[in-house]
């Protein structure tokens, strides 16, 4: 059992207009209502934040935003900044999503700029890291990890880590139906807790809330949650119907 307040956050992806997002976000809300042992969390679409913290207001559920760009303003169209999601709402956000890194681009570089943007503009970052399933296969599971986590937090102190939020999703379990086992999870978030005490100091690592993602349903998350190191889920599919999220939630029911 996780020491840390466990969170349960929902990836809504490219789904859900403004209108469905609130309609979910407002059942969600209505559902989640007498749950204060877990922190709950959802990042829909940048066009739907602003209407969905309306609608969060005066709820525990907090709001993330799945991804930002590093520079504050500026000549980038198409890109989002810290403080524009600050404004719509957002406490929370996304960064180095395994589709962000494979579709767009990212590397351990841009995600280092955007978690210190973030930190800067008082976002709190959930940045996720994981290994392809020909590394896991060749045995580098832990040597990309390492990589992804000393160059994507390049730079931070012990005091930045206090916002953070790492995710450990390996990249063979994200939309597949494949999750990794409980004993792969415990495996994988105790060697980054020990990598993080290493870098920052044990009391500083055991802090760090570390999420699993990949494939997580209400058939598997209370065995995942069972796990001393796993802190909480990030949630792609299972977290676009209410009900299903509602489920993942209340997982200790
Ligand atoms: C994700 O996108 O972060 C994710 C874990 O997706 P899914 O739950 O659908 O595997």
């Amino acid at each position: 059992m996780t020491k840390r307040k466990p969170l349960i956050a929902g990836n809504w992806k490219m789904h859900k207009t403004g209108p469905e997002a609130v309609e979910t976000a407002r059942k969600l809300a209505g559902l989640t209502a007498d749950v204060d042992r877990v922190d709950v969390m959802i990042a829909p679409p940048f066009t739907a934040l602003a209407q969905v913290a309306e609608v969060l207001r005066g709820t525990r559920i907090m709001l993330c935003a799945q991804n930002m760009h590093w520079e504050p303003r500026g000549a980038f169209t198409g890109e989002i900044s810290a403080e524009m999601l600050l404004a719509a709402g957002c406490t929370h956000v996304i960064l180095g999503h395994s589709e962000r890194r494979q579709f767009f681009g990212e590397t351990d570089q841009t995600v280092n700029l955007k978690l210190r943007a973030a930190l800067a503009a008082g976002l709190k970052p959930v940045v996720c890291i994981g290994e392809s399933e020909s590394e896991r296969d060749e045995g580098k599971t832990f040597s990309v990890l390492d990589k992804q986590v000393q160059n994507g937090l390049k730079g931070l102190l012990s005091d930045d880590l206090k916002g953070l939020t790492l995710a450990y999703e390996p990249v063979w379990a994200i939309g597949t139906g494949k999750t990794a086992s409980s004993q792969q999870a415990q495996e994988v978030h105790a060697y980054l807790r020990d990598q993080l005490a290493k870098a920052y100091g044990r009391s500083v690592a055991e802090a760090v809330r570390i999420l699993y993602g990949g494939s997580v349903k209400p058939a598997n998350i209370a065995e995942l949650m069972a796990m001393e190191d796993v802190d909480g889920a990030l949630v792609g599919g299972a977290s676009l119907e209410a009900e299903t999220f509602n489920q993942l939630v209340h997982y200790q029911n």
